[in-house]
């Protein structure tokens, strides 16, 4: 069977194993004699597998009782506005931090719905992005809440300080970092991230959310992306992607059978390294991030120019890497190295590095 390695940013590489288990139980889930996606999502066996998951979540995430985790539809890009039209309440301002491109995206949803006063904390030196320190970021005090995105997707950009903002509510677009290691959830008054990359496939976006900034929604929010409603109907108002459910499920029963997300983060620590000090001792490729805010997830690269780019992605095409071009508006590459990517793929990416830099250094 053809191997590839894939480095995309989402959807993106599964593991091995769920997805054995997916096979060997689709024409048949759990002796019902028919496959999980053909169940009612309110039959008994449906709505145990929902529960287990939701609960799986609830203890790899350390998520705290006062917490109601969702599941929703419409991707993070949803979540944009059902943010602001949820819990702006009587408020008319909102913090948005620019720290990317998502980020940009967030903000500019929200301005539909509310008054964003944004702010932009990327700090460009030398041809070297960093992000200011949480430290300096300033925040209004009439605003209902912070947005921010921790893990930038397409710049390659993280950053690890917890937020510590006092009262001030926090929400955090965690689609590209979930789950990658441990976070303190009760920091943060919302957490939403898209399911494509550390949580299963596409189609189901997890909200988490802390219970008393639910119930305020605006009336013009659409019913199906109101907390309460959702949180009312445990995430049935209507009928969910359960195919896309049932393997987030299965996808934290292996998290937590590979030790959880302390365990996640050594790995993800492990493979970035590998990567980063590849990139840096090499001399012929290069990125343009500042270490502290260099990407655990997603690994940004150029070589000399841009027509060797182009001959890198078609290359390591042709040696089964797969996912390796950079976001049309970052140019360059990107290896995505999501929890479900192993050391020996990223060992292997290297090797091709290695290769297409002696024939083109
Ligand atoms: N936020 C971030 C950080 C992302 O990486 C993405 C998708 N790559 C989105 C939002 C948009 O997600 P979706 O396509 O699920 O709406």
């Amino acid at each position: 069977m053809k191997k590839s390695y894939n480095f995309s940013a989402g959807p993106a590489k599964l593991p091995a194993d769920v997805l054995k288990q997916v096979q060997a139980e689709l024409l048949n889930w759990q002796d019902t004699g028919a496959s999980v996606m053909e169940l009612s999502h309110r039959g008994k066996d449906f709505d145990a597998c929902a529960i287990a998951a939701t609960d799986d979540l609830r203890d790899i995430l350390k998520v705290p009782e006062n917490y109601k985790i969702l599941f929703c539809q419409g991707g993070a890009r949803a979540q944009f506005a059902a943010v602001p039209l949820n819990i702006l309440g009587n408020k008319t301002d909102a913090d948005y931090i620019n720290s990317g491109y998502w980020s940009q995206c967030a903000a500019k949803e929200a301005t539909k719905y509310c008054n964003v006063i944004e702010q932009n904390v990327v700090v460009k030196n030398d041809g070297i992005t960093s992000i200011k320190p949480m430290s300096e970021w300033q925040l209004s005090d009439n605003s209902a809440y912070v947005h921010y995105c921790p893990n930038e997707t397409i710049d390659g950009i993280e950053i690890f300080e917890q937020p510590n903002f006092g009262d001030k509510t926090v929400v955090a677009d965690l689609s590209s970092c979930i789950l990658s290691q441990p976070i303190d959830v009760s920091r943060y008054g919302i957490i939403y991230a898209g399911a494509q990359k550390n949580i299963g496939p596409s189609g189901i976006t997890i909200v988490i959310v802390r219970e008393d900034l639910i119930g305020y929604a605006q009336k013009v929010l659409p019913s199906v992306l109101d907390y309460k409603l959702l949180m009312d109907h445990d995430s049935m108002f209507n009928t969910p992607p359960t195919f896309a459910w049932y393997m987030s499920g299965l996808v934290f029963k292996w998290i937590k059978n590979l030790g959880g997300l302390s365990a996640m983060q050594q790995r993800n620590q492990a493979k970035a390294q590998l990567l980063y000090q590849f990139i840096d001792q090499s001399g012929f490729y290069r990125n343009t991030v500042a270490i502290p805010n260099r990407s655990i997830m997603n690994v940004t690269f150029l070589s000399p120019n841009e027509e060797l780019d182009k001959k890198f992605v078609s290359e390591a095409t042709q040696a089964n890497i797969i996912g390796i071009k950079g976001h049309r508006i970052a140019g360059g590459m990107r290896a995505s190295i999501y929890n479900a990517m192993d050391i020996d793929g990223v060992k292997y990416l290297i090797e091709f590095m290695k290769q297409f830099e002696k024939q083109n250094g």
